[in-house]
């Protein structure tokens, strides 16, 4: 008698839980800085010798999580393509099933295409921020524009500014790969991150970095791990309104920001101002990194 209580409870249990379940919608950002393989300009832009193969290095990377999703089931997949000029991935090699957003200004930028319908947001690629010493190409938004960003005093990496972009949208953030700073980086302020290091960073273009095979076969068994872990998963969201401040290389662009309402100067370098929301503050770095060289 006890035993069929406990299974009705059980049976219940479950399908309780079954219903709250979102539908399986898994949303991937990929950036390039943190594939397998790839440590400086040469990987990184269509002038580099080396960009050609850092795409298919990405794109296999990209191949491995999409298989690491399906290990446990089916589901829809949509692939943002955030490095660059956003068109790195190479369509015509992705599993054919999936969608692809591609190229730039687009309101959520490396999390374009997500909303509130998806289970769960993973990076791959991905990099450390601005101000961590000796990760590979640490840098936050724009390498050639930016000295940082910080919401609600906070400095943040993108995996962690795109965590709370996600959280505007209840989403949570299942998986990461990156280098070592990376992966801990985020997993230090976005608790249950499952992480794949593919590198050990020496500095910002030096690396010892698993071969891109090797890389894809670690990120198919940790984003299959991760997919065990997302009922269990919250989302990272920061507290709103929004307290900004970001960091200018050049003072002429700091200068310039804070004509922008709502901006104002907190130093020569750097400007704040405080905002409803992540979608918000989205659109203003981007349009804060498009300024013409003075
Ligand atoms: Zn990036």
């Amino acid at each position: 008698m006890l035993s069929r209580l406990v299974l009705a409870v059980a049976l219940s249990v479950a399908v309780v839980s079954a219903q709250n379940q979102r539908p399986r919608k898994v949303f991937i950002s990929v950036d390039m800085e943190g594939i397998s393989g790839v440590v400086d300009p040469a990987q990184l832009g269509p002038d580099g010798f080396e960009y050609q193969r850092a795409r298919e290095w990405m794109t296999g990377e990209v191949n491995a999580a999409i298989a690491g999703i399906r290990a446990s089931g089916p589901a829809d997949i949509v692939i943002c393509d955030s490095h660059g000029n956003g068109q790195s991935l190479l369509i015509d090699k992705v599993a054919d099933d999936v969608r692809i957003v591609r190229g730039f200004p687009r309101p959520l930028e490396m999390m374009q295409g997500l909303d509130d319908s998806f289970a769960a947001a993973m990076f791959i690629g991905y990099h450390a921020s601005e101000w961590t010493p000796d990760a590979v190409r640490g840098h936050t938004i724009s390498s050639a524009r930016l000295l940082g960003v910080r919401l609600n005093g906070n400095e943040v990496s993108e995996g962690i500014y795109n965590a709370a972009l996600a959280g505007h949208f209840n989403v949570p953030i299942a998986f990461v790969s990156g280098d070592r700073l990376a992966v801990t980086q985020i997993q230090k302020a976005v608790p249950g991150v499952e992480g794949v290091i593919v590198k050990e960073p020496y500095g910002y273009h030096s690396a010892q970095t698993v071969t891109p095979a090797r890389g894809q076969a670690m990120i198919r068994e940790g984003v299959a791990r991760a997919m065990g872990k997302l009922g269990s998963l919250q989302p990272f969201r920061v507290t709103t309104p929004i307290a900004l401040e970001v960091g200018f290389k050049l003072t002429i662009d700091a200068e310039r920001a804070a004509f922008v309402p709502g901006l104002s100067r907190a130093d020569a370098h750097v400007v704040k101002g405080t905002f409803r929301d992540m979608p918000e503050i989205t659109k203003l770095l981007q349009v804060l990194t498009s300024f013409a060289a003075p």
